[in-house]
């Protein structure tokens, strides 16, 4: 087990501790930050509020925060409900309002008593031909001008939570965060001229000027860099706790895959056998493999990922597929046993929906080894799968599964080989934070006589033009998907609009016509989906649940609604379910407008091209690296401190830095060693601990 050093514990411990702080702010505050007081420590600024004294009104600028001397002239209560009480004021002779809304009359009369000289601040505004201060944030006496700051950082806020109450919770954190040893290497330090983690970190609360904000600064590259160490050490822990183990070397002659290569229905590419032959030559090796294989939507990494797996299964061993969807497990087993039909390969599918028994006996062929290849959801690395000898894990979509799942499977298949696939390019910053040093290979060539797709956008004004496209289609048994608008976070919108899309359609197209969506039983989609190659019906109308992965060839028209909605890479993920077989296919990008200019700006991508690197670029370019790839929801390491495109160069030194450090003192028990830990505890990097333990 592994325990956090005592010191560290008032870091995570509740935020019911700071004053006046209860669960209901501890909500609030959980959708900004972890709800503990680092966790709000973490939470950084982004920008800065000036408060300018001036002595005239005269001299001051709409919109800009002034601390101003006023003399109090008279209260206007307000005379309705929803009208605000007024106190005019004369500030060097100008008349000034100072306005409040739901305000107690008492309250008001005794801080701003008329006659008297006060001292307030606020967001200046002029409406009216007057001045005036919407709720000022002090009115204090002339002696105490001393007591409004003259600047605040501000912070990102939710719904429901000042700027005080964040503030006021930011600062008792920071009074929290202790003295630990320094765990930088001194040189760099020295180099650096860089101050202690905690010195650091309160600077980048206490900003004064805007260059404070830099990602350059001496404070903030500090703690990027602690924070890319901490990602870099745990990555390498855990991956050289896998070379100190012998791995296995997966040595066959090949003779199942280039039988099932020579029965495919069509010719590998070269890009496909370049892929493959690179994946066995790392696999032979004794170090385990962990390996990434990018490709565009639709150009075939799953026949790849089948073929390394026969290499496997000749050594002697077990694989695992783990896909991101049911419907994407279940599909990507009937893919493998079409394919292996004339072999006496096992193949197991656990989506984690079937019967018991079904279950019962999936699970003792593979601790028996009498199943050669399981595939399933993440339910594949839960407690009670057992392999017999598992020699490679194949992750399809990797972007879907949280870092969290990814040490899960790193820790049931110590020694086991990783394949992990993905249709998003990803920069080399992001692979070397998600896994370290890997090796990459890309499939950037489609597969022969594929066409690309056209693209089409039109409004929604012209539904009916748009029902007439896909009735000519249908006559030629074509099949088409209808995806419906995404509303972000909400679940039940987005089943309402399913729901009503799919009526409508109903009432044009009759039984010719089915619906996908999350909340279904995983029979009632299969049978859908079944229905949908087999013909029966042409018409799917779905969620985003089709989104990653599903691969039916005969489908040719992909209708997306509020296209406007839609990030660039899903909707090329979304468009990438057609265009899969050799009929031309049409994809319809359906707007409400109107159009914001990035999302026009999106959609005009789409039109223009088919490449999904192009579009990757652009995705970057258009949503800034901040952003880069939806970090957030995408299984990537989230970071608070460190950017991947302005903290490249830290990345590559935390990455040498980690490897250096480990092969000197893998335990981490040197004197540095220990102070490392407490870095490791302090990003979370638990798991990594847990790894130098048990090893
Ligand atoms: P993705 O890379 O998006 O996962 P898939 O592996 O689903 O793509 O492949 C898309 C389709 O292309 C599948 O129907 C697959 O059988 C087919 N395919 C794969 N490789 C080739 C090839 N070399 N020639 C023709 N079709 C291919
Ligand atoms: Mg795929």
């Amino acid at each position: 087990m592994s325990l956090r050093p005592k010191i560290l514990y008032p870091l995570f411990s509740s935020l019911n501790n700071i004053p006046g702080i209860g669960p209901r702010t501890t909500k609030l505050i959980e959708k900004i930050t972890a709800p503990n007081p680092f966790g709000l420590c973490k939470h950084l600024p982004t920008n800065l509020l000036t408060r300018k004294r001036i002595i005239k009104l005269s001299f001051a600028e709409k919109d800009k925060f002034i601390i101003l001397p006023v003399e109090v002239i008279s209260h206007k209560p307000s005379r309705r409900k929803n009208m605000p009480y007024k106190v005019v004021c004369l500030g060097g002779g100008v008349e000034l309002e100072l306005v409040f809304f739901n305000a107690k009359s008492d309250y008001l009369e005794e801080i701003l008593p008329i006659n008297k000289k006060k001292i307030v601040s606020g967001k200046i505004d002029f409406f009216r031909r007057k001045y005036q201060i919407i709720h000022p944030d002090y009115v204090v006496d002339s002696k105490n001008i001393g007591t409004i700051p003259s600047s605040e950082p501000i912070y990102p806020l939710t719904k429901g939570l000042t700027q005080k109450l964040l503030r006021k919770s930011i600062i008792w954190s920071l009074e929290q965060l202790p003295d630990l040893p320094e765990w930088v290497d001194t040189g760099l330090i020295e180099a650096q001229k860089w101050s202690s983690w905690r010195q650091s970190l309160i600077k980048l609360h206490n900003v004064n000027s805007h260059s404070d904000f830099y990602l350059s600064s001496s404070s903030r590259t500090r703690l990027a860099y602690d924070e890319l160490l901490a990602n870099q050490l745990a990555i390498s822990i855990i991956r050289s706790d896998i070379k100190t183990h012998i791995g296995k070397k997966i040595i066959s002659k090949k003779i199942i895959r280039n039988k099932v290569i020579s029965l495919l229905p069509f010719k590998i590419t070269d890009s496909q056998k370049k892929a493959l032959e690179k994946i066995e030559l790392e696999m032979a090796d004794e170090k385990r493999m962990v390996h990434l294989l990018q490709g565009d939507v639709g150009s075939g990494k799953t026949i790849v990922a089948l073929l390394s797996m026969l290499t496997v299964i000749e050594a002697g061993y077990q694989c695992a597929l783990m896909a991101p969807t049911e419907i994407l497990s279940k599909q990507h087993f009937l893919t493998f046993r079409k394919f292996l039909k004339d072999t006496d390969i096992t193949v197991s599918l656990l989506a984690g929906n079937e019967k018991s028994s079904v279950r019962k006996k999936n699970l003792d062929d593979l601790s028996s080894g009498s199943s050669q290849v399981v595939i399933g959801t993440h339910s594949l690395f839960q407690e009670g799968v057992n392999f017999k000898n598992l020699g490679l894990v194949v992750i399809d979509e990797q972007q879907r599964f949280g870092v969290h799942q990814r040490y899960l499977l790193a820790s049931k298949g110590k020694k086991t080989n990783v394949l992990v696939m993905t249709a998003t390019p990803i920069p080399r910053t992001l692979t070397l934070a998600s896994f370290g040093d890997i090796n990459v290979s890309c499939l950037r060539e489609k597969p022969v006589g594929r066409k690309d797709i056209i693209t089409r956008v039109v409004p929604i004004s012209r539904f009916n033009n748009i029902i007439l496209a896909i009735k000519n289609k249908i006559k030629n048994n074509e099949r088409v998907y209808w995806v419906c608008p995404l509303i972000e976070e909400s679940e039940i919108l987005n089943l309402v609009n399913v729901k009503k899309r799919f009526e409508s359609l109903k009432n044009i197209f009759g039984s010719k016509i089915g619906l996908v969506h999350g909340k279904l039983k995983s029979e009632e989609k299969d049978l859908t989906m079944k229905k949908f190659v087999s013909g029966e019906i042409s018409i799917i109308v779905s969620t985003t649940v089709i989104e990653v992965g599903v691969d039916i060839p005969e489908a040719t028209v992909m209708v997306i609604e509020h296209a406007e909605r839609f990030g660039l890479s899903q909707l090329h993920q979304l468009r990438g379910r057609v265009g899969r077989g050799n009929v031309q296919s049409l994809c319809v990008l359906v707007y409400d407008p109107p159009l914001t200019n990035t999302a026009s700006t999106r959609l005009k991508v789409l039109r223009d091209t088919n490449d999904g690197f192009r579009i990757a670029e652009e995705d970057l370019r258009l949503r800034g690296s901040g952003e880069v790839l939806g970090i957030k929801q995408s299984g990537f390491p989230e970071f608070y401190f460190a950017d991947l495109t302005a903290h490249q160069n830290l990345l590559e030194n935390a990455n040498n830095d980690a490897q250096k450090t480990l092969k000197i003192d893998p335990g981490l028990t040197s004197k540095r060693g220990s102070a490392l830990r407490h870095l490791l505890y302090l990003f979370e990097k638990d798991t990594a601990i847990k790894y130098l333990q048990s090893g």
